[in-house]
This record gives structure tokens, sequence and C-alpha cells, in this order.
């Protein structure tokens, strides 16, 4: 296929076809034609390794997916209500992979339906509307989902505007928050029982606690021990649902686990997943337990047109055989642990480096001006990634001061393109901020 040439108009007519709430970040993005596993390439033939791309969870233009999604499409492609076997086989491998008693699968097409209809099971089962969330998160752009999202990255005005069923709690950031060090977590979580025991005394308990099991969003960060336990304790004590958020971490990525609650010895009440789970088709799913699934018949009925359709079970299916069989959960985990060794040595070495967060392949660089104030390099963390660009490495500040570095490639992430992004890195802090 003859590459197409640099169009200089197209960057301009993109603004002009995107609303402002659309830009993207890059001062000049590149204009990308095709991706292979780790790696983009642009309209030039530039190759550069992605280190964001969390939604291809086994790499770009993977050919069992490519395969599966053209063979299925020319057969058949319809909605969940016909009765076809990619449906019901992916609702029961999904369901095999969750704890007990998490036993029953609804697929959707997005980790903000994923989301908003986790909700909508709580209200159903719980019959109340009040929801516990974590500040600094986020959880999608529907109503419902956008309401428990508190992103300063995504929206700065976000944690003052919520409506009033929504109640936050301090996100457990161990190495920057009110509370700090690994031994933070039984202080964090002293704090949220407080909100939550005052929630229930003011006779509105929450029907629903959602939170990401390690806190992607903030910048990758591990939750300090103990505090999810203690929490969704609390939560089922005043009889509400805990959810548990993998669209971003779950599916093997943290390496060790391959859902990041694991991690925390919990069982959530319901999950919900999406992004990995389709390697970048839209799909997703929640699983929860039979009963509370049951909950959602009091409220009609649920259909979804384009939701689990024939095709993205089939992609779904592809994506769980190939992640097992090209092992990509222990990739994660044994490259993700090459990764982060040589980030800690960065970090020994660049003052910029205060920390490096996160787990697996799901890592987080956050940059500081100051390492006894923490003040966040914001402004650098931005200039870095543009700098990182012309590098050939494709990487995104987030959190809510945007002065982390997030790492969350493909699981298909070679340790060369791990040494690639970590040597290019190096450079641009050794050129001086
Ligand atoms: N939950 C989390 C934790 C997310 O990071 C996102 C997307 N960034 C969503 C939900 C929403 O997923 P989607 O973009 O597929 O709607």
């Amino acid at each position: 296929v003859a590459a197409p040439k640099p169009d200089p108009g197209l960057l301009g007519r993109r603004r002009a076809a995107f609303t402002s709430a659309q830009e993207s970040y890059y001062a000049e993005p590149p204009q990308v034609e095709r991706g292979w596993r780790e790696h983009l390439v642009d309209v030039r033939g530039r190759a550069y390794v992605d280190v964001v791309n969390n939604v291809t969870l086994l790499g770009h233009g993977h050919p069992r997916v490519a395969a599966a999604v053209a063979r299925q499409w020319r057969l058949l492609n319809t909605n969940s209500r016909f009765h076809v076997a990619a449906v019901t086989e992916l609702c029961e491998r999904l369901a095999a992979l969750a704890p007990d008693p998490l036993d029953t699968v609804l697929l959707v097409n997005s980790g903000s339906e994923a989301v908003d209809l986790a909700l909508r099971l709580a209200r159903a089962w719980t019959g109340r509307e009040d929801v516990a969330a974590l500040r600094e998160a986020y959880h999608g752009w529907t109503v419902a989902s956008d309401a428990v999202s508190t992103s300063a990255l995504d929206n700065p005005h976000a944690a003052a505007t919520r409506p009033p069923w929504v109640h936050l709690l301090d996100a457990p950031n161990a190495y920057r928050g009110r509370h700090r060090g690994p031994g933070s977590g039984a202080a964090y979580a002293r704090d949220a029982v407080q909100v939550l025991d005052g929630l229930a005394a003011a006779g509105r308990p929450p029907g629903a606690f959602v939170c990401e099991p390690l806190l992607g969003n903030a910048g990758g960060l591990v939750l300090p021990e103990g505090y999810l336990p203690a929490v969704y304790d609390a939560v089922r004590r005043h009889g509400g649902l805990c959810v548990a958020d993998e669209v971003q971490v779950g599916y093997g990525r943290t390496g060790r686990w391959f859902w990041a609650f694991e991690q925390h010895g919990v069982v959530p009440d319901v999950i919900t997943v999406a992004k990995a789970m389709g390697d970048g088709h839209p799909l997703g799913a929640v699983l929860t337990r039979r009963e509370v699934a049951e909950a959602l018949a009091r409220e009609g009925s649920f259909f979804s047109s384009a939701g689990g359709s024939t095709v993205s079970c089939v992609v779904g299916l592809t994506v769980l055989d190939v992640l097992e069989e090209e092992r990509l959960q222990d990739a994660a985990r044994d490259v993700g642990a090459h990764l982060r060794a040589r980030l800690e040595d960065l970090a020994r070495r660049h003052p910029l480096v205060g920390a490096v967060h996160g787990t697996g392949l799901y890592q987080g660089v956050e940059l500081v001006r100051d390492r006894a104030t923490l003040e966040p390099a914001s402004e650098e963390a931005y200039a870095v990634c543009e700098r990182l660009l012309e590098l050939g490495v494709v990487c995104q500040p987030a959190g809510d001061r945007g002065n982390v570095l997030k790492a969350k490639p493909p699981l298909c992430l070679s340790r060369k393109s791990a040494d690639a992004f970590v040597d290019r890195l190096d450079e641009v802090l050794r050129e001086g901020w």
C-alpha cells in the first residue's frame, strides 16, 4: 500500500472539524498511518514507540484480531438477542476469569457504558441513588460515569460541580496526599469510613462505591495496603456494592494479577472492563453476581444494539486466546519489572524524577521541581513529552497536576522498546531542566 504524503492542511481541517473539548495535546501531532505491535508509523515513514496505548492490549494491528473481524463480518454481524455461540462463549469465558461469586456478564460497547451500567445496577439492587467515588478519578463521559469523575486534567471544576448524589473520598495517594508512605492505608481508610458512616447516619448510605483498584488516572499509583479491604467492608456494612473499575488497569496489565483488585485480596461486587477487552474494538462488560444482575429487570429490559454484537464477541474471544497463547500477562510482569528497574535508576540520577509509581506494565514517572515540597513539574512534563515525540516516543502526561508520565503500553512491549523509551527519557532529562 502506497503511503499517503503528509497533508499540510490536515491538522487545520482536523481542528476545524473537532470541538475545543476534543483537542489533542501535542503542539504538532504526527499524522499516523499504521501501527504494528508497540509501534506507530507516521505518513513520512517515521516510527514511534507507543508507551501510552493501553487500549491495544495485544499490540497494534494484531493479525489474529484482523482475521477474526474480517471472517466474522463476512459471516454474520448481529446483535446479542440472536442465538449465536460467540455471545454465550464470551460471557462464559469472562465469568470464568472472575472470582466467585461473580458469575454473570453484561456486554456493552465502552468503559463509560460499563460504569454507567454498574451504577444503574447498584441503584436497582439497593434502591439507592447515592454513590461514593474517589477524587482525581476518571470513569467516563456519559452522564452517570462523568458524574463520578473528578479528574482535574479533564475538568478543573469537576470536584466542585458534582451532582448531590455523588460523595467524594480523598484519593489514597501515598506519595503526595494528606497521609504519606506505604503505611498510610489505614489512615486513608479511617477518613473514608468516617465519610461513609456520616452518610449512613444522615440516612444516605451510598448504594455504590466506585474506584480503580490501581489509581490509573492519578498516575498509576498503587493503593496503600489495607485501604481497599477496609473501605469495601464499610461500604458493605451499610448495604452498598463495591465497584472495581478495571477499564484501564485490568486484563493482565499489572503482571502478577489478571485483575488489579487481586493485589488487595478483595472481591468486588461489580467489575467494569473495556479498552483491553476489545484490543481497540468497541467492547466492554460488567461482571457481577446473578442476583445483582437480575435486579435490572425491575427497571425494564436491557439491550444495546452493538453491545455484544457477533463481531465484538469474536474479537473478545480472540483477545483472550492471544493474551493466553502469547503469555502477555507474564510479559507484563517481566518486562514491567525490567522497565521499573530502569526507571528507578533514572530517578536516582535525575532530581526531576520524584517517584516511580505503578506495577507491571502500568507505571507512572512523577516529575517534581523539588523533592521536599513535591512541587509538580507540570510544564516540564509537557515539554518532556513534546521532546520525546521528536525522539520517537509517544508518551503522555497524566494526573490532576499533569506531571506524571504514564507508561501503559501494549503488553507485547519488547525489552528493547522499554529500553528505547528509558534511554530517550534519560537523554531528554540530561538536556537540562
Ligand atoms: N474508566 C476508566 C478508569 C477509564 O480510564 C476510562 C477511559 N479513559 C473509562 C472508564 C471510560 O472508558 P471509555 O473511554 O471506553 O468510554
